[in-house]
C-alpha cells in the first residue's frame, strides 16, 4: 500500500495502445498515479513491484490472460481488481468472480462510469482498513481473528463467527453465516446461485440452487426488518442475489 499522503496508484493492464492512453490520461487527471502493463506476465511483475491500490485488468491479454493474472494475484495480495471484457456473456462475469475479481465492466464503457467504479473500489479498501484498525488489527494484511464487517447496525464478526443486529446477537447456522459472509464480501455485486453454491457449499454438493434460495429466506427472516420487502439481501431476477448492506 502507498504512504498515507501519496496519490492512490492504479495499475492498468491492457494491450490496446489507444485504450491505455485514454485510461492513463483520465486516471492522471483524477489525481491517480498510474502504472501500465501490456501483457499478463508484465502485469504480475508490475503489481508485485508497484503495489497498486486498484488494478484495472483486461481479460484478453498476450502471454497470460486476465483470469490467470487475477487468480495468481489473489493469492498474493488483496488489491481490488476491476476486470474489463469485450464480451457481454454472463458466463464471463461468473468466471471473473470465481477467480476473485471485485468488479466487472464490459467494453465499450464510458470513462466516467469507469472512474466511478475505481473510486468505489478505493473507498471499499479504505473502509476495510479502517474497520480492521477499529478492531485493533494491523492495517497490513487481513487479520481474520479480528476482522469484522459493519453495515449500519449489522455487524459480522469473522473472528468470533458472530453476527449482531444492534445490541442483539443473531444466531445463524454455519451455512447461513458463510452465505452471509460471501454476500457481504461482494457487496453491490450480483452473485449467481451457482456461484454461491460453489463457494459456500462446494463443488461436490448436489442439492441444487434452491438451497441458496432457502438460506437467503432464512437470513432475511433473521436480518431484515421486513423479510418480504428486503433492504439488505436483494433478489436480482433471473440471476441471483446482491447484498446492499
Ligand atoms: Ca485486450
Amino acid at each position: 500500500m502507498q504512504e498515507e499522503n501519496a496519490n492512490p496508484r492504479v495499475l492498468v493492464v491492457e494491450d490496446e495502445p489507444a485504450l491505455v492512453e485514454t485510461l492513463e490520461y483520465s486516471l492522471r487527471r483524477q489525481g491517480y498515479d498510474v502504472s501500465v502493463a501490456t501483457d499478463g506476465v508484465a502485469a504480475l511483475e508490475t503489481a508485485r513491484r508497484d503495489k497498486p491500490d486498484v488494478i484495472i485488468l483486461d481479460v484478453m491479454l498476450p502471454r497470460l490472460d486476465g483470469y490467470e493474472v487475477c487468480r495468481v494475484l489473489r493469492q498474493e495480495m488483496s488489491v481490488p481488481i476491476l476486470m474489463l471484457t469485450a464480451r457481454t456473456d454472463e458466463v464471463d462475469k461468473v468466471v471473473g468472480l470465481e477467480v476473485g475479481a471485485d468488479d466487472y465492466m464490459t467494453k465499450p464503457f464510458g470513462m466516467r462510469e469507469l472512474m466511478a467504479r475505481v473510486k468505489a473500489l478505493l473507498r471499499r479498501v479504505r473502509l476495510t482498513r479502517e474497520e480492521l484498525a477499529a478492531a485493533g488489527a494491523t492495517a497490513h494484511g487481513p487479520d481474520v481473528q479480528s476482522e469484522r464487517m459493519t453495515f449500519g447496525d449489522l455487524v459480522i464478526d469473522l473472528g468470533r463467527r458472530e453476527v449482531r443486529l444492534g445490541e442483539e446477537v443473531i444466531h445463524l447456522k454455519p451455512k447461513e453465516f458463510e452465505l452471509l459472509v460471501f454476500l457481504a464480501r461482494n457487496r453491490g455485486i450480483v452473485l449467481t446461485r451457482d456461484l454461491a453454491l460453489e463457494r459456500v457449499w462446494g463443488w461436490e454438493y448436489d442439492g441444487g440452487s434452491r438451497t441458496v434460495d432457502v438460506h437467503v429466506r432464512w437470513l432475511r427472516e433473521k436480518l431484515e426488518k421486513e423479510p418480504s420487502n428486503p433492504a439488505r439481501i436483494m433478489t436480482v431476477r433471473g440471476v441471483g442475489y446482491r447484498f446492499d448492506g
